[in-house]
């Protein structure tokens, strides 16, 4: 048995229990996350806690979101298998090694390079392939590879960074938490004929993204 095979049954209860039975239902989504084995993606110890129905710490003061927002905002994403999607805030690499199952092309943005180090490291030992991992100020998005179907951040800012909703791609569906310091407003945005409709999907706590469209600074704002 490998470690990628480690865990299924841990896997298997957190999508039935804290993911299907909250209410996300896309088949696809349920399938990656029975898929993806959560233990690579989180520090040495914290292998059995990965599958708990919360946060966890991956080091530098950042944290790998609970399942269960990671599947409601993968969901919300509508991802389709040729999409360009953009993640900013890599972390561990488990939300692009998801996202990486659903769309065809994922480009991932992190502002501290150890953590983009680490996340390429657990993406490749969990066998997981395609992921682009970018280190810079994901606030600025990733020009070169524009427009994004799909852009999803992983840290919250005080409102949605201008240049990710340039980025995006007509028809495109952006997913950001969005308020202050401590607790937000998960956001999805999509873009019909160049104008923007906001839909608000309920509160959520992020640690900040920090950066030229986000927080200043470390001291924040
Ligand atoms: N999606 C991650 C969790 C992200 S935690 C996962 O699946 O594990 C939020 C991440 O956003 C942290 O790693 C933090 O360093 C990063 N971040 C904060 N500000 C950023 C910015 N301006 N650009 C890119 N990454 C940023």
């Amino acid at each position: 048995m490998t470690e990628t095979d480690l865990c299924r049954d841990e896997r298997e209860e957190m999508v039935e229990f804290q993911i299907r039975a909250r209410g996300v239902r896309d088949q696809r989504v349920l399938a990656a996350m029975r898929k993806i084995p959560r233990h690579l993606f989180v520090p040495k110890g914290f292998e059995r806690a990965a599958y708990e129905d919360r946060p966890l710490p991956i080091g530098e003061g950042q944290t790998i979101s609970q399942p269960y927002i990671v599947a409601v905002m993968t969901e919300q994403l509508e991802l389709k298998p040729q999409d360009r999607v953009l993640e900013i805030g890599t972390g561990s690499g488990y939300q692009a090694a998801l996202l990486v199952e659903l769309a065809g092309t994922v480009i991932s943005v992190e502002r501290l390079r150890d953590l983009a180090d680490r996340a390429q490291q657990n993406l490749a030992r969990a066998g997981v392939t395609g992921v682009r991992v970018v280190v810079g100020d994901g606030t600025q998005g990733y020009s070169p590879e524009a427009p994004y179907n799909a852009i999803i951040v992983t840290a919250a800012s005080p409102d949605i960074p201008g240049p990710l909703i340039e980025q995006l791609a007509e028809g495109g569906r952006l997913i950001a938490p969005v308020g202050p310091r401590d607790c937000q407003d998960l956001i999805k945005l999509v873009k019909r004929e160049g104008r923007v409709e906001k839909i608000p999907l309920g509160g959520v706590c992020f640690v900040p993204l920090i950066g030229q469209f986000g927080w200043r600074g470390e001291g924040y704002p």
